[in-house]
């Protein structure tokens, strides 16, 4: 890949704020997903003429709580803006949006989000975020080219969406995949929305090779879709310049099932949306005791939880890093790790490993996350406790992890698989060098008589409630006793 540093990269990311009740501007419910179409309306969302959008101060909340986990300066004094246009999924013809030109501003912006790649750092800039409705859902019987018609489903107008815009900052997809990774982080703790959800994200990138004009890819709808997106683009525009032609600005869509890039028109220019003040709302203005409010209510951020962990639990900084990205898994690790008092460093860390490769990788190849199994903090803990007594090694112990992820206790897994012999050379080994230490007298008697091992045979068999393979047992015995010299 080409390794030139003349790629300049911004994005424009809509989030749906899903963890609202309702709508932007009126009473509707919020959750659309799988839902009879059109049954979540009312005038207001549809865009009746005569209806009157109301704040859901909720969702200033929620923006609050995201401009000051992105660091952010917040406006306390903006209006809203019509942002006129007119396409099927917008009913009235205009979406009510913030606008940060003619006298407007946006909800908060210069916000900061620190990304690292390949251990280098590198801060991104934030331009702006801001509040907006969601148009309605369009909906193609199959494939949008080839559908005779296109229906309509307004459940999804009026949900609300915050708009994030990078400073053009990012020189490579690798970069804008870090980004938003953190990005994703950082909303999950928040706690204002579940972008898991199909349909809760959609990225318009805006691409350009240095010293030519940038092309936008509109409605990339999963950040996983962003990186393939400006791959593609990337090369695209190599490809022309490398054969003498000229990029024209333009807006570009993103095919997820060819993987390309095709295009829709030439790049409208803001003029073409007439924005205009919103008439219909009054400014909003917030007070700094409500932001400082806000503020105290927010959850550790993934930043400083990850200085802490490493500070707590002696963690690497890539371990604590790793940990913290899903919330989810960090709370369950904290659990884990806190519910052992006898717990240190090193237990600290193992717990990391099993959580982060084992566990996370069973999750990963089944598409699943810990919600979606009966994994409690403690089993991890009883098997790391198992592993370090000794009782099974480590791979035995991770046979173990199907098991554990329906709930299953590490003695109720040993016991079903009990009836299974140990037969692990590394376990019984030490099992035997135990029972020499242990029993002196019977290693002694086997001197004279080669038939006492049968006695260390038993207490092997003892330990093991009967697991251990006899066969294994008797010819590792022996073996321990002729390197003591005890028997020829
Ligand atoms: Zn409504």
């Amino acid at each position: 890949m080409s390794q030139k540093k003349d790629v300049i990269i911004g994005l424009e990311v809509h989030i749906q704020l899903t963890n609202l009740k309702t709508k932007l501007f009126c009473s509707c419910s919020n959750d659309y997903r799988g839902k009879e179409a059109n049954s979540h309306v009312c005038p207001i969302c549809i865009g009746l003429p005569g209806s009157l959008p109301v704040i859901n101060n909720k969702a200033i909340e929620f923006a609050t709580k995201l401009a000051i986990a992105l660091n952010c300066k917040i406006n306390k004094q903006f209006w809203f803006f019509r942002k006129q246009y007119f396409y099927v999924d917008l009913a009235k013809g205009f979406q009510i949006s913030q606008y940060n030109r003619a006298g407007g501003k946006a909800f908060a912006d210069e916000g900061i989000v620190a990304i690292k790649l390949n251990s280098n750092k590198k801060s991104i800039i934030i331009n702006r975020i801001h509040l907006e409705e969601d148009p309605a859902r369009l909906v193609h019987k199959g494939s949008i080219a080839t559908s005779p018609y296109t229906l309509v489903d307004y459940n999804r107008s009026g949900v609300c969406l915050i708009e994030i815009v990078t400073e053009p900052l990012l020189s490579s997809p690798e970069e804008a995949r870090e980004f938003l990774k953190q990005l994703k982080s950082i909303i999950q703790y928040t706690g204002i929305s579940n972008l898991d959800l199909e349909g809760s994200v959609r990225v318009d990138a805006n691409i350009s090779i240095k010293g030519h004009e940038r092309s936008e890819v509109k409605n990339i709808n999963s950040f996983r879709e962003v990186e393939r997106a400006l791959r593609h683009e990337i090369i695209r525009q190599r490809n022309l310049l490398k054969r003498g032609k000229q990029l024209i600005q333009e807006t570009r869509h993103w095919d997820d099932k060819r993987r390309i890039t095709i295009s829709l028109r030439t790049k409208e220019f803001e003029a073409d949306y007439r924005y205009f003040p919103e008439q219909d709302l009054v400014p909003i203005e917030l007070d700094d005791k409500f932001i400082q409010k806000v503020k105290d209510e927010l959850p550790e951020m993934p930043v400083e939880r990850s200085l802490r962990l490493r500070r707590d639990y002696n963690l690497s900084e890539f371990d604590a890093e790793n940990l913290v990205l899903d919330k989810n898994i960090a709370d369950f690790y904290e659990d884990g790790v806190n519910s052992d008092a006898s717990f240190g460093p090193v237990e600290y860390k193992q717990y990391c490993n099993w959580l982060m490769n084992d566990i996370s990788g069973w999750l990963n190849e089944k598409n699943k996350t810990l919600k979606d199994t009966a994994l409690h903090p403690h089993q991890i803990v009883d098997l790391i406790r198992y592993v370090n007594e000794g009782k099974i090694t480590t791979k035995i112990a991770k046979t173990l992890i199907d098991d554990m992820m329906d709930g299953f206790s590490i003695s109720e897994i040993l016991e079903k698989k009990g009836k299974k012999r140990i037969s692990d050379d590394i376990i019984l080994k030490n099992l035997s060098k135990e029972v020499i230490e242990e029993y002196p007298q019977i290693v002694n008697d086997c001197r004279e008589n080669i038939k006492a091992i049968e006695a260390l045979i038993g207490k092997i068999m003892a330990k093991t409630k009967g697991q251990a393979d006899p066969h294994i047992t008797r010819k590792l015995i022996i073996e321990n006793l002729k390197e003591k010299g005890i028997i020829k």
